[in-house]
């Protein structure tokens, strides 16, 4: 669990209750220290308690649609999940290794956009703008590299 962000005051700060299953599911996305997909979530639960995997999809979308948590894609249609920006966590972009389909955080700051030029061109509603960094992360350089079998 991240030691910086409290679940409940999260949850409740949105106008949600802190159901025992929306606890769980942030507190198996907060643990990861980096994204991790709806599947994996759905398996880590059922370790500890059974749970559905409609009641894990569901839970997301609303921890999305309440600005807690942040879906990022994957390959295709496939969807990754990490706490989205609060106090704790500043903005960040995210990798996408096209090798081993994992995504993983990039720190704050390490690539900057500037939208004012597209805010003052476009003339509808901008509400994020997401940029994808895609490539061969740094353990499939190397386990290419000194592949052995
Ligand atoms: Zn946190
Ligand atoms: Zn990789
Ligand atoms: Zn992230």
């Amino acid at each position: 669990m991240c030691h910086r962000c409290d679940y409940e005051t999260l949850l409740e700060e949105n106008g949600l209750n802190a159901g025992r299953n929306r606890m769980r599911v942030l507190e198996v996305i907060g643990d990861n220290e980096g994204p991790v997909s709806a599947t994996e979530i759905h398996r880590r639960l059922i370790r500890s308690d059974p749970i559905n995997r409609v009641t894990v999809y569901r839970i997301l979308d609303l921890l999305v649609e309440n600005g807690i948590v942040e879906r990022i894609s994957g390959e295709g249609r496939s969807f990754y999940y990490g706490l989205a920006a609060n106090e704790n966590h500043r903005p960040h972009p995210h990798f996408y290794c096209r090798r081993c389909g994992g995504v993983q955080c990039l720190s704050p700051g390490s690539l900057t956009v500037d939208s004012e030029p597209l805010l003052q061109t476009f003339s509808g509603r901008v509400e994020t703008v997401a940029v994808r960094v895609v490539g061969i992360c740094a353990h499939c350089t190397t386990s290419v590299q000194g592949k052995i079998s």
